[in-house]
C-alpha cells in the first residue's frame, strides 16, 4: 500500500493524492491551486502514468480540490470519476466557472479561490486555459455520483460486504460545505480514511461531520488516516461559540446601518454565501436586520440553487428550506461591479473571499472604503497575500493598493473579522485523530507552520502514533 502526495509543496494549494493498493491505483482529488497559473496550477499529475487509474474519488466541490480533474481525466481515459451527488452538481458549476476566469484577459491562469478570479493579472499572454467548457461537459456526464454510507466497488457497484470487492469505498458527510466528505477505503485487510476538508460542529446550513469514530469508537479500527489540518496554526479562540459570532456580527451590521454605512461581506461563492444568507435569514426572523437588502454575485445564486435542489436529500440544517426563496437576495453581475450604485443600509455579500483582483468584491471594496460611514466584515479564511489579507493588517487611515491597475485607498471604513470558518479548529481535529487511534496519520492540506503543530503535539500526547508530513512526490509506505 502506497501513498503519493501529488502536491508541488507542503501547502494548501492544488491537492491531489495517489494511492495504491491490492494492485490498484486511484487518485483522492484533483484541485487546481488559487494563486498559480497553466500547469504550475495543477497537482504534480506527471507523477501518475497515462491511462494507468482505476478511479478518482473526489471528497467535495472546492476548486482546491476539484479544479484541475480534466485535466487528469483527459490522460485517465478508463479511470472511473466517484463522488456525491450534490458535489457533481456544484463541482460541474464551478468548473464551468473556472474555464471562464481562465479566458479572460485579466483573469487568472488557474483561476479562482474556491470560486473566481485568480490573486496575480494574467496579462493577455497568459497560458491558454486547461481545459474547456467542453471538455468540463464531456467529463461531467461520466462521474458516478454515490449516496453516502454505502459501500462501492472500484467498478461503480453497490456492495453489501467489503470483501465483496478487493477494494472498496465509503462515503461519509464532511460537515464541510454541501455534498463534502471523507472518504473511507478498505483493502488488503485495512482501513484507510482520507478526511477531505472537515468541519466537526455545526455551522448555518451545514450539519457536523458524521466521520466513524466521532461519536463513540469506531466501529472497526482505522490502520491509516489521512488528515486536512488548514487551521493548524491558529489555536482555538477559547468560549468563542458561532452563536456570540453570530450576535457580534449583528450588532456591527446595526452600528453602520445607524451611520447610514453599507456592508460588504466578502464571501466564497461555495458554501460561505450559502452560510452567510442563512445567518442573515436568522437575523431578519429575530427581528435584528430589518428589512435590510442583500445583494448577492452571480456565481454565489447558481451555488444556491444547487444547495435548495439538495434541501431535502442532504444531510443539513435547515432541512427543506430554500435559501433563494426564504432571503430573496438580489443578484449582483460582474458587469455592474463598477455601475452599480451603492447604497447604504445593504449587505454585500460578494465573492471572492479572498477579494481577488477584478472579483465583485474587490471592486466594491476600492469603491466602499474611503467612507467611513461603510464597513467591510470578513467571515473566513483569507490568504496573507491575497488582497483580503491586505486589508486585514492595514491600520485605520493606512492606504491598501488592492489591485495592480488602480492606486491604492485609504482605508476610512470599518474592518472587521468574524470566525464563520467551515474548517474545524485544530484541537476539535486533535481530538478526532486521538479518538480514533489509527496506526499512521499523514498531515496534508496545511502551510508547514499548521502541520508541523500537528506534528509535534501529536508526538508529545501520543508518543506511539506513527505521524508523517508526505513529502511532495515521494512515496509513502503505508
Ligand atoms: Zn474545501
Amino acid at each position: 500500500m502506497r501513498f503519493t502526495n501529488l502536491t508541488r509543496h507542503t501547502e494548501i494549494g492544488a491537492n491531489s493524492y495517489l494511492l495504491e493498493l491490492a494492485g490498484r491505483k486511484l487518485v483522492l482529488d484533483c484541485g487546481m491551486h488559487p494563486k498559480h497559473e497553466g500547469e504550475d496550477a495543477t497537482p504534480n499529475l506527471r507523477l501518475v502514468p497515462d491511462d494507468a487509474l482505476d478511479a478518482i474519488l473526489v471528497s467535495h466541490s472546492h476548486l482546491d480540490h476539484i479544479g484541475s480533474l480534466p485535466v487528469l481525466m483527459r490522460r485517465q481515459p478508463h479511470a472511473r470519476v466517484f463522488m456525491s451527488a450534490p458535489t457533481a452538481q456544484l463541482g460541474e458549476a464551478l468548473l464551468h466557472n473556472s474555464v471562464n476566469v481562465m479566458s479572460k484577459p485579466h483573469g487568472g491562469g488557474g483561476g479562482a479561490g474556491n470560486g473566481q478570479g485568480s490573486s496575480h493579472g494574467r496579462g493577455v499572454s497568459g497560458p491558454p486555459p486547461l481545459f474547456t467548457h467542453r471538455e468540463a461537459d464531456q467529463y461531467a456526464q461520466v462521474w458516478q455520483p454515490c449516496a453516502l454510507r454505502q459501500l462501492w466497488s472500484l467498478e461503480g457497484e453497490r456492495l453489501a460486504r467489503p470483501e465483496e470487492a478487493e477494494v472498496s469505498f465509503e462515503l461519509f458527510d464532511a460537515g464541510h460545505i454541501l455534498g463534502s466528505t471523507g472518504i473511507l477505503l478498505r483493502a488488503e485487510g485495512k482501513r484507510v480514511f482520507y478526511s477531505g476538508d472537515v468541519n466537526f460542529l455545526d455551522q448555518n446550513v451545514s450539519r457536523a461531520a458524521s466521520f466513524p469514530g466521532v461519536d463513540g469508537p469506531p466501529a472497526e479500527p482505522i490502520d491509516v488516516l489521512v488528515v486536512e489540518t488548514t487551521r493548524g496554526d491558529h489555536p482555538a479562540r477559547l468560549g468563542v461559540t458561532r452563536a456570540d459570532e453570530e450576535a457580534r456580527l449583528a450588532r456591527g451590521l446595526k452600528e453602520v446601518f445607524a451611520r447610514e454605512g453599507a456592508v460588504l461581506v466578502p464571501v466564497f461563492a461555495l458554501g460561505k454565501t450559502q452560510e452567510m444568507l442563512a445567518v442573515f435569514l436568522r437575523m431578519k426572523q429575530k427581528g435584528l436586520l430589518g428589512d435590510v437588502p442583500i445583494y448577492i454575485g452571480g456565481l454565489g445564486t447558481k451555488m444556491t440553487e444547487v444547495y435548495d435542489r439538495f434541501a431535502s436529500s442532504s444531510p443539513r440544517l435547515l432541512p427543506g428550506l430554500s435559501l433563494l426563496h426564504a432571503v430573496s437576495p438580489y443578484v449582483l453581475s460582474g458587469r455592474e461591479a463598477s455601475s452599480s450604485p451603492i447604497k447604504p443600509r445593504r449587505i454585500y455579500a460578494l465573492s471572492s473571499g479572498m477579494m481577488t483582483e477584478h472579483t465583485l468584491s474587490n471592486k466594491f471594496a476600492q469603491r466602499m472604503l474611503g467612507d467611513s460611514r461603510n464597513a467591510v466584515f470578513f467571515v473566513g479564511y483569507a490568504d496573507p497575500e491575497s488582497p483580503a489579507g491586505k486589508l486585514r493588517a492595514a491600520a485605520p487611515g493606512d492606504s491598501v493598493q488592492l489591485d495592480e491597475e488602480n492606486p491604492p485607498v485609504e482605508v476610512r471604513a470599518q474592518v472587521e473579522v468574524f470566525d464563520f470558518s467551515a474548517h474545524s479548529q485544530r484541537e476539535d481535529i486533535l481530538n478526532y485523530i486521538r479518538r480514533l487511534q489509527p496506526k499512521k496519520v499523514l498531515l496534508v492540506h496545511g502551510d508547514p507552520g499548521a502541520v508541523e503543530w500537528f506534528k509535534s503535539t501529536l508526538a508529545t500526547l501520543e508518543p506511539g502514533m506513527e505521524v508523517v508530513i508526505p513529502p511532495p512526490g515521494e512515496a509513502v509506505e503505508l
